[in-house]
């Protein structure tokens, strides 16, 4: 009953935390009157969640009586607002996010709000109160039809009418796309060139970095995009992306050369929402952790590759296979009673065995900076998968074993699967397995049981929730593919980057122990 609970420790801490100046009822028949409706300047919408509506100016305080846009952003009701997509499964959004916003960030006309119709509220809420069952959800109060909304006899708008006329999905045309992303396949050398430049040009909130060194010796790089680099800030929550732990899997670096690119050039150009993610997260993007390993793919060319030269290390290393196993140490003292299976240790058996270097200066990085959720970004297939990916029983290859998390880890995975059209696509054939019926997502081990993974490594030794993302069927493709790759993971690399926001809400609002040590944020299972 994991979902219920975090659920109604949401809703239930929604109620204390801003409570209008009207009762239900009373606002619609003007027998009392919100402090907004005396002023009398209108301002440019900055919400994140709201920069797709069909208006352009709101008021503060909001109908809910928040007065600023941070106040706003840090409201329970917010953050529930924004991830209702993922709570519902995808049902009843963006409608409900869109109906969020007219109230949360209103419609502004000559210094009055312009409430939305209550019938527009009421049809939608039968529509998804299913939806809401189905989860054991109660419909949000600040959208209650009665209490924050208003007759078209009072004058009111349809918040939706926009959405019913564009249902199409509307791509960004190439000519959109800043000039300075280069959709082509990067050298080692090339990829750091490109990194310094982004670092040089976004001085004051990116910073380059290197967490160690590869078998022949080339720094392994890290983008950090944060408003204080370097430097870890109190309650702010770590995330990292990985890509290219396997040499010839290369759309994870790209796309992580492109994200780097896109946050600097966006967040210059005052992009609310990536404004809004940076200043909230810091965020680390590894674009290639396996660097001497796509040399040796990169030798035979795009689109020449075959499926294997070039997925290990220099040394021959998987470095998937290559971490601790503490998964069948977990599985031992799930069988103890009151046993703890969080932040175990490495075992010192581990280190007679041959550890990749890079192995090595990931393990350092991830112990160093309290990471709360991180992708590694795979090729190969199209398909989300979470830990463990370790059979619970060691001679089942193919037996579903969830962490204590399958809950989380579910929400997580599909944050990414449906904002990704090629993933949440069900007519599309697949390469490899079938994983539409399942809405593209999959428990690691259930798909196939390896031991030594990076992601159940990150969960079991420092409570990081990691996932897997499988880009697409092809590991090298041609270069004339990267741009629609690019636009296919765009909003879902984002969408995943803002989860980070949901998962540590849900820690503090659930029953279980958080703690904030010198360290930074540290957070208990
Ligand atoms: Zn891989």
């Amino acid at each position: 009953m994991w979902l219920p609970l975090l659920v109604g420790a949401l809703v239930g801490a929604l109620h204390p935390v801003a409570a209008p100046a009207c009762q239900p009822g009373q606002g619609a028949q003007a027998q009392c009157q919100t402090p907004s409706e005396n002023k009398a300047t209108c301002v440019d919408i900055s919400l994140g969640s709201c920069n797709d509506v069909s208006y352009s100016k709101t008021i503060f305080p909001n109908l809910l009586d928040q007065k600023s846009r941070g106040v706003i952003e840090y409201s329970s009701e917010y953050i529930l607002m924004s991830v209702l997509h993922n709570l519902l499964q995808g049902e009843c959004n963006p409608d409900l996010r869109i109906l969020g916003c007219s109230i949360m960030a209103p419609k502004c006309e000559e210094g009055k709000i312009v409430k939305p119709c209550r019938k527009v509220c009421e049809a939608l809420r039968k529509n998804c109160l299913p939806a809401f069952d189905a989860i054991d959800m109660a419909w949000p109060y600040f959208l209650d039809c009665d209490r924050f909304f208003v007759d078209e006899v009072e004058g009111c708008f349809d918040p939706l009418a926009k959405l019913r006329g564009e249902t199409e999905f509307v791509e960004d045309a190439p000519s959109e796309v800043p000039t300075f992303i280069q959709f082509t396949h990067h050298s080692y050398s090339q990829m750091v060139r490109e990194l310094k430049k982004v670092e040089s040009r976004c001085s004051h909130i990116a910073k380059l970095y290197s967490i160690g060194r590869s078998f022949e010796g080339k720094d392994l790089f890290v983008i950090e995009f944060s408003t204080s680099p370097g430097h870890h800030e109190l309650l702010k929550p770590e995330f990292k992306y990985i890509g290219n732990m396997h040499g010839n899997e290369v759309v994870g670096k790209e796309l992580l050369i492109y994200l780097a690119q896109y946050l600097c050039s966006e967040y210059l150009t005052g992009n609310s929402r990536i404004q809004t993610l940076i200043n909230n997260t810091r965020i680390h993007l590894l674009p290639s952790m396996n660097p001497d390993g796509y040399e040796l793919a990169a030798e035979e060319g795009a689109g020449y590759n075959g499926w294997t030269n070039g997925r290990q290390t220099s040394q021959n290393l998987d470095l998937n296979r290559n971490f601790p196993d503490l998964t069948s140490e977990a599985y031992r003292l799930s069988r103890i009673r009151g046993a703890r299976t969080d932040h175990l240790p490495v075992p010192q058996s581990y280190w007679w065995g041959k550890v990749a270097p890079e192995t090595k200066a990931v393990m350092k990085w991830i112990k160093s900076i309290p990471f709360v959720l991180s992708a590694s970004l795979h090729g190969g297939d199209l398909v989300v998968s979470y830990p463990y990916d370790y059979s619970v029983h060691p001679l089942e290859e193919k037996m579903f074993s969830p962490t204590p998390d399958e809950k989380m880890f579910k929400l997580l995975s599909k944050a990414y699967a449906d904002a990704h059209p090629g993933i949440s696509d069900k007519s599309e054939m697949r390469c490899g397995g079938n994983f539409v019926k399942r809405g593209g997502i999959i428990n690691g081990a259930e798909w196939y049981s390896f031991a030594g993974g990076m992601a159940d490594f990150n969960y079991l030794h420092t409570n990081c929730f990691e996932v897997t993302v499988e880009l697409g069927c092809e590991k090298f493709p041609l270069e004339e593919e990267l741009y629609s790759l690019w636009q296919q993971n765009k909003e879902a690399l984002l969408k995943f980057i803002e989860m980070v926001e949901f998962l540590v809400t849900s820690f503090f609002l659930l029953p279980f122990p958080a703690a904030f040590s010198t360290n930074g944020l540290q957070v208990h299972r």
